[in-house]
């Protein structure tokens, strides 16, 4: 019997090696798994049935006659709905999108498919993946798997989701100031953005570009080393990309390595507005990583307090410009049939297509870029970010890893924060920083919360050093 809750990425592969089951009988078990929770959780906007047993039976009569299959074969993963995969949805939660289907695949996903991997469907998220609860979805809110009556965390709730329930084995999200991260704590699964330019971000919906990286949502630590490796490195249609070297990144860990690194806690972020419980838990999660005999360092990150407006600026006005695309001509049918002239028909879409949040931001980042405030605010903000990230070099120096809270609190109620924007934007700010800088930043489940709601730990490391995030993460899940 195959049992989708009992299955990490490393034990798929090595069941189907092993044909303990085959490629179609898996997409199946994950399948009717997936059709029966998303009817109460709505972690999927679209289930894509044909195309994955497809797949999954292609993978079988390789496995048959004993040709290679990637690394991924057969594994049913789910893909946030902001992230292209050829010939299907891809809405970003948005109107303003619906009945759009992609004529080309992402970047990563032309990877993972030729890796093998089988695709389930395209996961909810906030609209363009604004928001910290997938509660600005176009197409309902999706419900945390641990506690239906509370949000998943977001933007990428719908893939957090996707793998806490177990139907999928994996995901892919966006990260642009905590969406991988923040929904991966709520949901209690691992949620890696890596080193900005380590993943192609060709094909995903740019939301603010110097910020957004796509990264895996998996159960395991060791399932998000195998994902990001297979999603991670060059491509020509990201000009952004680098080709670094992470050939042994889904290696054993060594201890012995682990234990030559240094941690940092910077203080600036165990002060107010950390919630007593979250707190108790990092500590736990600390003590259990100092039992390994890894060394710990107080630090200081003091800019830390400026990241939230900081990100409030730049994130608005580059995601206003990225959003000017959207006019309702050239992705999607025009909605408005009664227009006078081009500029109404405009006016009419993207009053109609967009919802509130986005509208905030639009406005929000067109205020900041217009002339004369640009100097005041946007200017500002970028030398502000210069200095949070001349922080991290500094911390670099002494320390190689930085451990902090990923979320103030656990998931919260549906509809506790969506009257309050600056309360629902707080929900981020231990988590942009980490975009604001460029570092590599992973959520960890601190172990041992069964029957609570989860509370993941933050890992932030050097650039291009996600191993040492996925090496400690490994060992930790092991103690
Ligand atoms: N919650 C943050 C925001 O709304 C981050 C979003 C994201 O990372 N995509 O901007």
């Amino acid at each position: 019997m195959i049992n989708p809750r009992d299955l990490t990425i490393k034990k798929i592969q090595d069941g189907l090696l092993s044909k303990k089951f085959s490629a179609f009988e898996l997409a199946k078990e994950f399948f009717s798994v997936a059709e029966e929770k998303n009817k109460d959780i709505n972690a999927y906007l679209s289930l894509d049935k044909d195309q994955a047993l497809e797949a999954a039976s292609k993978i079988d009569v390789k496995l048959a006659s004993g040709e290679n299959i990637g690394e991924l074969a057969g594994v049913p993963l789910a893909v946030k709905d902001n992230i292209l995969i050829k010939g299907l949805q891809a809405t970003s939660a948005s109107k303003i999108l619906k009945g759009y289907k992609s004529p080309y695949d992402a970047e990563v996903i032309t990877k993972l498919k030729s890796s093998g991997a089988v695709f389930v469907g395209k996961t909810n998220l906030d609209e363009f993946a604004m928001g910290s609860s997938t509660e600005n979805s176009a197409y309902g809110v999706t419900r945390n798997p641990h506690d239906l009556e509370r949000v998943p965390g977001g933007s990428s709730g719908g893939s957090a989701a996707a793998v806490a329930g177990h139907m999928a084995a994996g995901a892919l999200g966006s990260d642009t100031g905590g969406s991988i991260r923040e929904p991966a704590s709520f949901s209690g699964v691992v949620g890696l953005k890596p080193t900005y330019g380590a993943v192609s971000r060709f094909g995903v919906a740019a939301m603010a570009s110097s910020l957004d990286q796509i990264g895996p949502l998996s159960k395991t630590v060791e399932d998000a080393a195998i994902l990001f490796k297979a999603i991670a490195g060059k491509d020509e249609k990201d000009s952004t990309t680098v080709d670094a070297d992470y050939s042994g990144i889904t290696d054993d860990p060594s201890l012995e390595r682990v234990r030559g690194l240094t941690i940092g806690i910077p203080e600036e972020y165990f002060g107010e507005g950390l919630d007593g419980e979250v707190a108790d838990e990092i500590e736990k999660a600390i003590d259990d990583l100092k039992s390994l005999k890894i060394n710990f360092k107080k630090i200081s990150l003091p800019h830390t307090k400026y990241a939230l407006a900081v990100y409030y600026i730049i994130m608005p006005a580059e995601a206003s410009t990225n959003l000017a695309r959207y006019d309702g001509l050239r992705f999607s049918p025009p909605e408005e049939k009664n227009r006078e002239g081009l500029l109404d028909l405009y006016i009419k879409n993207r009053s109609s297509g967009f919802g509130t949040e986005v509208k905030r931001r639009i406005l929000l980042g067109t205020f900041v870029l217009s002339a004369g405030y640009y100097d005041a605010y946007y200017l500002k903000a970028q030398k502000v970010r210069s200095l949070i990230k001349e922080d991290f070099t500094e911390a670099f120096k002494e320390v190689d890893v930085i451990l902090t809270p990923v979320a103030p609190t656990p998931a919260f109620k549906i509809g506790e924060k969506t009257k309050d924007p600056l309360k629902m934007y707080l929900s981020d700010i231990f988590t942009i920083p980490a975009n604001l800088s460029g570092v590599p930043a992973i959520s960890i489940p601190v172990r041992g919360r069964d029957g609570k709601l989860p509370v993941g730990f933050q890992l932030m490391g050097k650039h291009w050093r996600e191993k040492d995030l996925l090496d400690i993460g490994r060992l930790y899940e092991k103690i």
